[in-house]
């Protein structure tokens, strides 16, 4: 766990990403909107445990996130927001993620369309996209659709399309919490072509954020980059 200035983040790790390890960098802020902790993104479903983990050696439990906050439908963001749900948390998103979050469509990639661009054997590909399709992912209710410019915390809403429809970065004029809008392993760059909803959107969305007056840029996967 890392501490910076208000936020902390909690960094989860996903083994068996098309031949890697990809890293799940899940934000949390004191003082939500509901009063508790706000939580931004929650990782694959089954990785609630690490997570109260975390909380735990913060002096906090599961039950004290209040407000969680997802950046889009998929799985390694939305995976244990039913869970906190359940807990008592209030689920923001956008309006064009409601359905998604509520009935995900399944992902179709075929090994052709992403090889050159993920360098990978066919044989990760195919356990990687198995293991994809067999989560056990549990629907997520959105209490608070959002349209962008809600301000959450000190965190204005940014709606930052391209990855999904409905993607949304926060930003309060000092961290920059990207979700996948902005990738960050090795360097900073716009999110994976083949797991894009509109590329040249995407690409649009990449250049709004990275051009954006941050000290600190989360990116959900990947390094944090600081201009401290
Ligand atoms: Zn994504
Ligand atoms: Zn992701």
């Amino acid at each position: 766990m890392v501490s910076l200035g208000r936020i902390r983040i909690l960094e989860l790790v996903e083994p068996g990403f098309f031949g890697g390890v990809l890293n799940h960098n899940v934000v949390v802020v004191e003082k939500g909107p509901s009063g508790g902790l706000m939580m931004i993104d929650t990782s694959l479903p089954m990785n609630l445990e690490k997570i109260e983990l975390y909380l735990r050696a913060w002096g906090y439990f599961l039950e004290d996130v209040s407000d969680v906050v997802v950046t889009h439908w998929h799985h390694d963001h939305a995976g244990n927001a039913s869970e906190l749900r359940k807990l008592g948390a209030r689920i923001y998103a956008h309006e064009n993620e409601v359905e998604y979050l509520k009935s995900p469509p399944r992902y179709e990639i075929a090994y052709n369309d992403v090889k050159d661009e993920l360098k990978v054997s066919e044989e990760e590909f195919k356990s990687t996209v198995e293991r994809i399709a067999h989560l056990e992912y549990d629907p997520v209710t959105v209490d608070v659709p959002l349209k962008g410019g809600e301000v959450l915390s000190g965190f204005r809403v940014l709606h930052v399309p391209g990855h999904t429809r409905g993607h949304i970065a926060l930003f309060d004029g000092n961290f920059l919490v990207t979700g996948d809008a902005v990738r960050g392993v090795g360097k900073l760059t716009p999110p994976l072509r083949f797991f894009s909803w509109n590329y040249a959107e995407a690409l649009d969305s990449f250049r709004i954020l990275t051009s954006l007056p941050y000290s600190v840029i989360i990116p959900y996967h990947g390094e944090v980059v600081t201009r401290w």
